[in-house]
């Protein structure tokens, strides 16, 4: 039998509850597709600090990056936002990881389920089957380009820097994410980056552009400045396909695309390193508002899973299953409260949970 290593991480707030319906489903996938997998469970976060002093150890840490997949649920919380220790701030935790495992590529699907047209903010027809691909540079560009800071001037008052930073090898690494991925799906590619006012735009702009020549001639791509990319998801959003971006931009615009879709509750993201377990989370954070209540979505928490099965254990068909199935539960009517409307049936957590299963089963 198949047998695969999976490290929960479910984190603060909400993240225990909607990560309770993740083992369920991942039970599911056990008994149905004839795999098993070996789970491990670990901290991060503020609950981590809590019981260790950090917000993530060096035991969880190289526990995460011995196994196939990282599925981690969400941290932070207002009990630690005073925290002035940058390092013990629960998104410390996350970013070590992202960090250790050099994960580089943020995937970001925006997806409208049919069913859940009617909560976008634009009309229907303009979101219904919309089903874009973001790959977002995750471990460079201005975020962590040197130098930065913020400096007192000579003459008086203080300057705040931050550089926006590329090399060609980081530029290449990502594309060729964003090419294969389009490969495997609609086959376009739009570039976006501000090579009218930027030199990393331009050397971006470049790179891309003769990585394509030389090995994706076969994906069509289109360059796209990052501002009228954000006026293009408003206005026509299907246009898209996979739109690739840096750090900075792929920030704002990947989440203006996700309101688009109705919920955060119900958005994945996936984030890649070069070889080595992925880690998959969904979008939203801890929710500190409902935690306890039973009341969060664990849909983007389960198709953050789904993601996991699709990219790091080869298990695509078990991945469209349950994505289908979502759908379905959608079309039953089934909704959480942050989906709720008229004439709809609502559940809480474990009650998706439940119909998810059920729509497993059936
Ligand atoms: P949030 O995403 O936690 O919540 C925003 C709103 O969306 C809230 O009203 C919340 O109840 C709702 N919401 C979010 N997920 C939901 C779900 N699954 N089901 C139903 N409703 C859901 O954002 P925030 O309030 O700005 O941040 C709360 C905490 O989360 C902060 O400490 C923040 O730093 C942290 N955070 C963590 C991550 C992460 O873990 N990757 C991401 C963003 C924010």
């Amino acid at each position: 039998m198949t047998k695969h290593s999976i490290m929960l991480l479910p984190g603060d707030g909400i993240g225990p509850e909607i990560m309770a319906e993740v083992r369920r489903v991942m039970a599911w996938v056990e008994g149905a597709h004839g795999v098993s997998f070996d789970v491990s469970d670990g901290l991060i976060g503020g609950c981590a600090y809590e019981e260790y002093g950090v917000p993530l150890t060096d035991e969880t840490l190289t526990q995460a990056k011995a196994s196939d997949a990282i599925v981690m649920g969400c941290v932070g919380g207002p009990q630690w936002d005073g925290k002035t220790d940058y390092d013990k701030r629960p998104e410390a935790g996350l970013l070590r990881l992202r960090k250790d495992l050099d994960l580089f590529a943020n995937l970001r699907p925006a997806m409208c389920f049919d069913a859940l047209a009617d909560a976008s903010s634009l009309k229907r027809e303009y979101v219904a089957g919309l089903d874009i691909l973001f790959v977002r540079e995750l471990a460079g560009g201005v975020y962590f380009g040197e130098p930065r800071g913020i400096q007192e001037l000579p003459g008086g008052g203080r300057v705040g820097i931050n550089t926006q930073r590329y090399t060609d090898a980081e530029i290449v690494r990502i594309a060729r994410v964003a090419f294969e991925m389009a490969r495997k799906r609609g086959g376009r590619v739009h570039s976006a980056e501000k090579a009218n006012v930027m030199e990393a735009g331009l050397l971006w702009r470049e790179e891309v552009t003769k990585l394509h020549a030389e090995e994706y001639s076969d994906v069509t791509l289109e360059h796209i400045l990052a501002d009228n990319c954000a006026m293009q998801l408003v206005k026509a959003p299907k246009q898209f396909d996979v739109i690739l971006t840096d750090n900075l931009f792929g920030d704002i615009l990947s989440d203006a695309a996700a309101m688009l879709t109705g919920s955060l509750g119900m958005l994945p993201s996936a984030s890649l390193g070069d070889g080595g377990p992925g880690l998959y989370e969904p979008v939203h954070g801890s929710a500190p508002d409902i935690a306890g209540l039973g009341v969060a979505n664990p849909i983007a928490a389960v198709l953050s899973f789904a993601m996991a099965l699709r990219y790091s254990l080869d298990m695509g068909d078990a991945a469209d299953q349950i994505e289908a199935c979502i759908a379905k539960v959608l079309e039953q009517g089934y909704r959480t409260a942050d989906l709720m409307s008229e004439g709809m049936k609502q559940v809480g957590t474990i009650g998706m949970g439940d119909a998810i299963l059920a729509a497993l089963n059936s």
